[in-house]
């Protein structure tokens, strides 16, 4: 009886200093986690002209090469317009490069290298862009066809998403042609003309072209991931985000369906309370959390740039994995980055308020996180939902897909574009990613080592809703950045 207390004593004591063992040594290794930033080596970067620049991009912005939802609404003509300017534009290129027109409207250029045992590298970028909503032109600042250039920026669709990379690789190229320059790889231009619809006419047919020349590329440049300003929480730097891999897709139905009849006897549960209850389940059961993968690789990598507390978290994900995964997920923008996520989207039912519906049907949307498949989350629904009256399946020509491979974060691709960042954007964190959304790199997979996806243009938050909205921008400056940044990734792979 006597020895208890002492005991308990004991037992906290020892507990007191098991803590304080375990704290330092997150703090040590908090402490001891060095910054992944490799060196900004200075580049004999070419000379680039911003205005001329900045001028070429505002003329293909005038071409209405719009990818519309019905494509009898698409004008060819303006696709052929476009070509034909940047023939004018870019007379050495178009001397030098091989121009093929591929899929009806889309565009391949070949710039043979001198070795032709080094494999060679894919830019990908896409001259179409999606409408102008109806009603919203009157709330732009510029019309978004005139591809003005006012107040140090160049005004209109396209100018980030994604003329941006048409206009800046061909500039790019036109500069070291003028300095005398010739690759030792092949590289290659590829440019769509449908990405906004599903890219099934040009990159697919790209692809086709490409393989049916034995074509097997070193790695793939697209579109997905920007230089962020003020973004992430905690880190004042601009961070340039790689993206590894993109996230699969899949739509799923809900349908439960019943007798129908007059709404003043109803049923109980009614067919639409099943389907709720349905929602509700999958909403409150997502997908698991883990910090894996892209984001794992993300998460190390900021770390160190972090302010203390984040930075003793995230260099601890050995131990404080399922801590972290609750933190993050608490937000919806990191929280797409650890799961498949689980949207609603669609809801039907009847027809007429006093009528019970026949069928009600709701569609989920989700998001796949690589690691997971679009089978697995088929799978999750019918075991979440556990319910016979609701059937489920996956919505038909919705585009179902699994996610991407994970390319490597230390393969020759990724270092060229990291080593090409650090030069042109020195402020600038490199960190891997993973892109929500889809490319049109995924037909590339098959074709090539790896795929990243990044392009160098700098987006605050305030700038995310001109991505596909009103007064879509680039700055001048921002884009004389690109074409550098163009640039110096050729020369950067060339010698890699
Ligand atoms: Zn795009």
């Amino acid at each position: 009886m006597n020895s208890r207390p002492s005991r308990v004593k004991r037992f906290f004591r020892n507990l007191g200093i098991g803590l304080g063992v375990l704290l330092a040594i997150l703090v040590v290794k908090a402490l001891l986690t060095k910054s992944r930033q490799i060196a900004a080596t200075p580049a004999d970067v070419p000379a680039i002209d911003d205005a001329k620049a900045a001028e070429h991009l505002g003329r293909t912005i005038t071409f209405q090469t719009i990818s519309h939802q019905s494509p009898a609404e698409d004008d060819p003509a303006a696709f052929t317009a476009l070509h034909k300017a940047l023939e004018e534009m870019y007379p050495r290129v178009h001397q030098t490069l091989t121009r093929e027109i591929v899929g009806g409207g889309s565009l391949l250029y070949t710039w043979k290298g001198k070795d032709a045992s080094l494999p060679p590298v894919i830019y990908l970028a896409h001259m179409d862009v999606v409408p102008v909503e109806p009603g919203t032109e009157g709330d732009w600042q510029k019309p978004p066809f005139s591809g003005a250039i006012d107040g140090g920026y160049v005004w209109g669709r396209g100018t980030i998403d994604f003329k941006l990379a048409v206009v800046g690789l061909l500039e790019a190229a036109e500069s070291l042609l003028g300095q005398g320059f010739s690759p030792s790889r092949t590289v290659y231009f590829a440019f769509g003309h449908d990405e906004e619809v599903s890219g099934k006419k040009g990159a697919s047919a790209i692809v086709d072209l490409l393989k049916s020349r034995g074509v097997r590329a070193s790695y793939v440049l697209d579109e997905g991931m920007v230089i962020t300003e003020g973004i992430l929480k905690g880190i004042d730097r601009p961070v340039a985000l790689i993206g590894l891999a993109e996230k699969g897709y899949v739509s799923v139905e809900l349908v439960v369906e019943s007798q129908g009849g007059h709404s003043s006897m109803p049923p109980r549960p009614t067919p639409a309370g099943i389907l709720a209850a349905a929602i509700q389940k999958l909403e409150t059961n997502p997908m698991p959390a883990r910090i894996a993968g892209p984001a794992r690789s993300l998460f190390e990598t900021l770390a160190p740039e972090m302010p203390f507390g984040n930075r003793v978290i995230l260099s601890n994900l050995w131990l404080l994995s399922p801590i972290a995964a609750k933190v993050l997920s608490g937000s919806p923008a990191t929280d797409a980055l650890l799961r498949t996520t689980t949207a609603p989207t669609m809801l039907e039912g009847s027809v007429k308020e006093n009528v019970l519906p026949k069928r009600v049907r709701a569609v989920v949307n989700f998001r796949v996180l690589p690691g997971d498949t679009v089978q697995s989350v088929l799978d999750h629904v019918k075991d979440v939902v556990a319910d016979p009256r609701v059937q489920s399946k996956a919505v038909e020509g919705s585009g179902s897909q699994d996610p991407s491979p994970v390319s490597d974060v230390a393969g020759p691709g990724y270092k060229s574009i990291e080593k090409t960042v650090r030069q042109i954007f020195p402020d600038a964190i490199v960190a891997p990613s993973l892109v929500l959304g889809a490319t049109d790199s995924r037909y590339y997979q098959g074709i090539a080592d790896a795929v990243y996806r990044f392009s160098p243009q700098r987006m605050k938050d305030e700038d995310r809703a001109r991505f596909h909205g009103t007064n879509e921008r680039v700055s001048v400056k921002n884009f004389g950045e690109c074409v550098r940044f163009y640039a110096q990734l050729v020369k950067n792979t060339d010698s890699l």
